[in-house]
């Protein structure tokens, strides 16, 4: 236990403070601005699927934008480029327009992929702020097991649903569910 001077209370160690849900949280990774709340050891896998199928759907629109689009390919790629475009009378402000969506699809999904990427690795390594000090020694299966499997293994993973398997499983005392 360790005392949390902002709950001014005992804690357990796998409870970390989250300032934006002001309460202490069991096993938290970090707080997602998206989905409004924490995420957890227990809620990883499915905001991992959930900010994959974002990235796919980014890039699947990006790209049909994209191949649909009037406009030569470097005033596409770099919206500054189509700034310069539009503010010398070349293109109109609704392909200004169309030139940034396509950018920040593809901005977005880029984004998305290298965070998914960043926690894959160190959930593999056993180093997000929720793991335990053991984790370190433990092999990079293992490491992903923990945080990607579960009673369905990998199909928890697999079904955005964070009730399958997890039904008997009660929260610690005091915790904020998640
Ligand atoms: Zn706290
Ligand atoms: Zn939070």
């Amino acid at each position: 236990m360790y005392f949390c001077t902002r709950c001014h209370t005992d804690t357990p160690y796998e409870m970390r403070h989250c300032p934006v849900c002001n309460t202490c949280v069991a096993e938290r990774d970090h707080h997602c601005f998206m989905m409004g709340t924490c995420i957890t050891r227990h809620s990883m896998k499915h905001f991992m699927i959930g900010g994959f199928y974002g990235g796919v759907a980014c890039f699947v629109s990006g790209v049909i934008f994209l191949s649909d689009c009037p406009m030569p390919r470097t005033v596409v790629y770099l919206a500054p480029v189509a700034l310069g475009y539009y503010l010398s009378g070349v293109i109109s402000f609704s392909k200004l327009v169309y030139a940034f969506v396509i950018n920040m699809m593809l901005c977005s999904g880029v984004t998305i992929f290298g965070f998914l990427l960043h926690q894959v690795l160190f959930a593999a390594l056993g180093r997000l702020p929720f793991c335990d000090p053991e984790d370190k020694a433990r092999s990079a299966v293992q490491n992903l097991m923990r945080v990607f499997g579960g009673p369905w293994g990998f199909l928890n993973f697999l079904v955005p649903y964070s009730a399958f398997g997890y039904r008997k499983m009660k929260p610690p005392t005091g915790s904020k569910c998640v």
